[in-house]
């Protein structure tokens, strides 16, 4: 099938030295990070179907588990879920001879696991596209300017010439991986390349609209009024900074009978009000405060998180932690806004 020609932005070195650890090792490891979201998994599972029909003994083992509106994609029962068998897992893991670290920056990204990928022993490939990798690889492959992970493995197999041995399972990993970290094409998504590996993805059959209704039109009851309560009774709106906060306890979790997935998507809400430009969702996890941020324009996420809240991400989505009571957290947001109100009250989108 012909390609119309795009951009080669991986180096030569990199195709190179990924062709020459394909072709020298057999026993390949492929991991993502915590709570998995559709890029996480779609690149991953990209890459496992290529590796296993070129025969490779190729295993994918993600931290914890992922949300059911992923589960139709092509090999999700294949992953091993480190929480539910971490035995088996760091099995694996040892006696791996190289090991794709796919869609995060830092290792502490892949929780428990992050210790025995270190001293593995296997070399370390990280294929991503968040700011600022850490020096835990011994390959970096990173490309900020790419929208997602899935993109990047695209390119990666164009670039190796293996444009033919994309089926049509691998084309619809990627597609999941590019729609969803683009919000469905809504933002990040404006370099044209992007919808020339479109058309190359549906012509190997893929059903966008399909795969579009499988991850979003694919919600729970209990999420939707989960949503509505949220919207409602858990909403602060700071108009003079341009900012929004959603928040929800673990009985508010409890209560509502959430399952994993069903807030996906809720820090998105606030920024469709007229004005908001930085959106904060935090919600309490098993034994921490999680928390979510997006922005429309220049304000930075990433930053936000990082200064904050431990954590990191893109300029418009990014997400931390904070290990106290979820009142707590909300203070100490308040008072990071605070000190970001220069930046917030200018800002615009
Ligand atoms: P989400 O809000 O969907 O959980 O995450 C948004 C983005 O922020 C993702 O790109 C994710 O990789 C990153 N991110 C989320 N949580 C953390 C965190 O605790 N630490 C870091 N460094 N990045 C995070
Ligand atoms: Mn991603």
């Amino acid at each position: 099938m012909k390609v119309t020609a795009i951009t080669e932005i991986i180096s030569k070195e990199h195709v190179e030295k990924v062709r020459s650890y394909i072709e020298k090792y057999n026993k390949i490891v492929i991991t993502t990070h915590l709570s998995p979201d559709g890029d996480a998994l779609g690149s991953s599972l990209a890459l496992y179907h290529y590796l296993s029909r070129k025969g490779k003994d190729v295993k994918l083992i993600v931290p914890n588990s992922f949300p059911y509106f992923l589960k139709w994609m092509k090999g999700a029962e294949n992953a091993l879920i480190y929480e539910y068998n971490p035995e088996a897992g760091r099995r694996i893991i040892k006696h791996a001879e190289l090991i794709f670290c796919l869609d995060f920056n830092v290792l502490k990204r892949v929780g428990d696991m992050a210790p025995f990928v270190k001293d593995s022993g296997a070399k370390t490939i990280l294929i991503d596209h968040h700011p600022y990798p850490d020096n835990s690889f011994d390959t970096v492959i990173s490309y900020p300017e790419m929208s997602s992970t899935s993109e990047l493995i695209f390119r990666l197999l164009y670039q190796l010439g293996e444009c033919e041995s994309i089926d049509k399972d691998i084309a619809e990993c990627i597609y999941c991986g590019m729609m969803t970290d683009t919000g469905g094409f809504t933002y990040n998504s404006n370099d044209p390349e992007i919808f020339e590996i479109i058309s190359f993805l549906l012509r190997k059959n893929i059903d966008k609209d399909a795969i579009y209704s499988n991850v979003y039109h694919n919600y729970t009851e209990q999420r939707f009024r989960l949503l509505g309560f949220t919207l409602l009774k858990r909403m602060k709106v700071y108009n003079d900074m341009h900012s929004a906060l959603i928040y929800l306890s673990k009985e508010d979790l409890q209560k509502y009978k959430s399952t994993k997935g069903d807030t996906e998507g809720f820090v998105n809400y606030p920024l469709s009000i007229r004005g908001v430009v930085f959106s904060t969702f935090i919600y309490e996890d098993n034994n921490h405060v999680k928390l979510s941020f997006r922005s429309r324009g220049d304000f930075a996420c990433n930053e936000f998180a990082a200064e904050f809240f431990q954590g990191g991400g893109h300029l418009n989505a990014a997400g931390g932690e904070f290990y106290g009571t979820i009142k707590d957290a909300i203070a100490l947001f308040e008072a990071a806004l605070k000190k970001q109100e220069s930046k917030l009250k200018n800002a615009s989108s």
